[in-house]
């Protein structure tokens, strides 16, 4: 999935000779001192954000390295639409108990750069729009692949507010200076380009929201069901004592179809019924209510 965050730079000066050769590393022509400009941009860290989404402390040293190299250009909204500026540094900087990746930028000086650098140097130029691509986000509450397991970022489960935390950089994309903080919301994009989308980013989009969280019940039900089929036909096999195991009882009841779990929940219901008459019609009523309940009775 395609992620973009706010960030914010901050002016910085003439580059120091180290940075002057890292810039040089990666410049066309030969570049002094005089010639570049240096500042720094704060890019992703691993705090929650407004979409209730955090990236993986972990995955943080990875994505810096993606980040060496990419470009900085203008919002459209400024009339120099070029690549201005060019990351040749990043490092994971971790502060308060925060991790985030640095990134220094250089800008050549002269011209209309001229201009940027003054809006750097003034705080103008604060708002940073960033972007990276990221192959998983995995949900906080139970470490499920987020979308898979019900829970909704944003959201409180037990005091503790459901986030998605966004892992395994694939890549990182340009920087782009931010016009006006109120871009800031704009320039938070999802879900563009070749990322795979979401159920629910479509239904988001197309305002199919209330559908979406309906199926998402009644799947969360049906998974319910299952669990309680798969419980009960442990519990019936090794009632029986069948001479399986619990753990093997257990990995067949995992992997067979409701139907057939169905099935054969009745067939050792009715076999136990045979052995032991009292014990089971208790079983069974419990079966049944516990189907009504469910509300999977067809
Ligand atoms: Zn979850």
């Amino acid at each position: 999935m395609e992620i973009r965050k706010a960030a914010e730079a901050a002016g910085s000066g003439a580059p120091t000779a180290v940075q002057l050769e890292a810039i040089n590393a990666l410049a066309k022509a030969r570049l002094n001192g005089e010639q570049v400009y240096v500042f720094s941009v704060r890019l992703c860290d691993d705090q929650m954000d407004r979409d209730h989404e955090r990236f993986d402390p972990r995955a943080l040293g990875k994505l810096a390295k993606l980040f060496i190299g990419k470009t900085g250009i203008l919002d459209h909204k400024w009339s120099a639409g070029n690549q201005v500026a060019r990351i040749f540094e990043t490092q994971v900087v971790q502060e308060e108990g925060i991790s985030y990746i640095k990134a220094w930028a250089y800008i050549r000086r002269g011209g209309a750069n001229e201009e940027i650098i003054a809006d750097i140097e003034a705080g103008i130029k604060k708002e940073v729009s960033v972007g990276c691509a990221m192959g998983r986000s995995v949900c906080s509450v139970c470490g499920s692949e987020y979308g898979t397991c019900g829970h909704v970022k944003g959201e409180v489960y037990d005091g503790q507010v459901c986030c998605a935390i966004l892992q395994e950089p694939v890549d990182a994309y340009e920087f782009s200076f931010v016009a006006v903080p109120a871009q800031r919301e704009a320039g938070v994009l999802k879900g563009l380009g070749s990322g795979q989308r979401t159920l629910k980013e479509l239904a988001e989009e197309f305002g199919a929201q209330a559908e979406y969280r309906a199926l998402f019940k009644e799947a969360e039900l049906g998974r319910r069901y299952q669990k309680e089929l798969e419980d009960s036909v442990v519990r019936l096999g090794l009632t029986l004592e069948l001479g399986v195991t619990e753990p093997v009882l257990r990995n067949l009841a995992k992997r067979a179809a409701a139907e057939d779990l169905l099935a054969l929940k009745e067939a050792l219901e009715a076999r136990v019924n045979e052995m032991l008459p009292v014990c089971t019609q208790l079983g069974g009523r419990v079966g049944k209510q516990e189907m009504l309940e469910s509300g999977f009775l067809v």
